[in-house]
């Protein structure tokens, strides 16, 4: 029996409706970008496993460094113990975060991590004696499955069978350069008539919404509009984090920090799975008290795990080299280059790029699971590139190492697929 054969007995696999998607293709090993299954076929990673492998898979470097932290320490409890690797990983990730994040939360995937920045908000205005009970979210954005995530979510198309769980959650439309003094005016609506602890939003890309792209200053209104209020804002950065938006945060490209920062993805590199929120001295300080119940009482078993912890760090290294920098200018300027000339084909609606995120919406309607989408996908597999097209929306978000050769070969499977329409 083959892999995919043995897959089908007992796995159930994420977002993936089984009967109607019945084939996973067993990847047996990977190297750099690219993936190779169990029947020989090769696939480049141009979405990096969804955006986590930024540094290319089984990176030397990032696996040496995680192979010797693996004979010295490979877990311990993290309440009332600590480790080097998670102290000096808080050194290096402060060092890069936006000036005013002064202290970071451990969890272990991005849903949590959102989740962290929800209780951070919540508890906030509770520890001093403000009973606030509404947060505020983008319409469109994903930050996560699990239910405090899922509720700040406006892409629910899925989450129908909770919806009567939820949290109370007001939704704005993003900022496009136009709209910014009507958002401005329901916000105001929205603050005066309800008790507002927290705004959650992606900073200028939300990923999920098929790499959707909204205004700086737009979003930059909203945020000082929440200062002036206390409104915690909770900038989740899991998709946007380390790099792929030209600066290492988005958040670096708006004036008005968050409060509070969800992180994951790309954070260990695509290695293994970790999450961290990071705060403000602010936030942290309406925590620290005499009375135990002030604290933030929440914790998973496997908080700041040493491996992870590691594989982080050389993550950052590599992020800091001139090398790894340089790969992201060309990148930035070869999607450049190959938007000048796909932009104007008959099937492209619009295409939108900032960093090294490229989106190209089709003028075909299609649905985000429906079969015109699936042609596309099994289209771009047949093709060696592994690209997963969301609705009408085909994105690239290849790891940073990725080869010239490698980049031409996805722009021309995607020119190739426009044919086949
Ligand atoms: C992927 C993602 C999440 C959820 O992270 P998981 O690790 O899949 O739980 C949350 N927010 C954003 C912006 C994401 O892209």
């Amino acid at each position: 029996m083959t892999l995919n054969q043995r897959d089908k007995k007992h796995l159930w696999h994420p977002l993936t409706q089984h009967k109607l998607h019945p084939n996973n293709i067993a990847i047996t090993k990977a190297k750099d970008c690219v993936l190779y299954d169990e029947n020989g076929n090769s696939y480049i990673d141009a979405i990096s496993s969804w955006y986590t492998c930024m540094y290319g898979h089984c990176n030397d470097y990032i696996t040496n460094r995680v192979s010797t932290q693996m004979q010295q320490l490979h877990h311990v409890v993290f309440s009332s113990l600590t480790h080097e690797p998670a102290i000096k990983l808080s050194e290096e990730l402060i060092s890069i975060l936006p000036n005013n994040q002064e202290k970071l939360f451990f969890s272990d995937n991005g849903s949590t991590s959102v989740e962290i920045g929800i209780k951070m908000a919540l508890q906030y205005h509770f520890n001093q004696g403000e009973k606030r009970n509404v947060l505020i979210a983008f319409e469109d954005g994903f930050h996560g499955d699990t239910f405090g995530a899922m509720s700040v979510s406006g892409l629910s198309v899925y989450n129908g069978p909770f919806k009567d769980f939820f949290l109370d959650v007001k939704r704005i439309p993003t900022p496009n350069g136009k709209n910014h003094n009507a958002i401005l005016n329901t916000l105001q609506d929205i603050i005066k008539n309800n008790n507002v602890a927290g705004f959650v939003y992606e900073p200028l890309v939300q990923g999920a919404a098929a790499m959707k792209m909204h205004n700086a200053e737009g979003l930059n209104a909203i945020l000082k509009l929440c200062k002036a209020h206390n409104i915690i804002t909770v900038a989740d950065e899991v998709m946007t984090g380390f790099g792929k938006t030209g600066t290492y945060f988005a958040s670096d490209q708006i004036e008005t920090k968050p409060d509070v920062i969800c992180l994951s993805k790309a954070l260990t590199a695509g290695i293994m799975p970790m999450a961290i929120t990071s705060c403000s001295q602010k936030i942290y300080d309406a925590f620290y008290s005499d009375d135990l119940s002030k604290g933030l009482f929440h914790g998973h078993t496997y908080s700041a795990n040493p491996l992870a912890c590691t594989a982080a760090l050389a993550g950052i290294e590599l992020l800091k080299s001139e090398t790894i920098k340089n790969s992201i200018n060309t990148i930035i300027n070869s999607h450049k280059k190959f938007n000048k000339h796909i932009k104007s084909h008959p099937k492209v609606k619009s295409t939108r790029q900032l960093g090294i995120i490229y989106a190209l919406d089709l003028n075909i309607e299609m649905e985000r699971y429906g079969n015109l989408r699936d042609k596309l996908f099994k289209f771009f597999l047949d093709n060696g590139v592994f690209l997963r097209p969301l609705g009408s929306t085909i994105y690239i978000q290849a790891p940073y190492i990725i080869t010239q050769t490698e980049l031409q070969k996805i722009y021309q499977v995607i020119e190739d697929a426009l044919e086949t329409l």
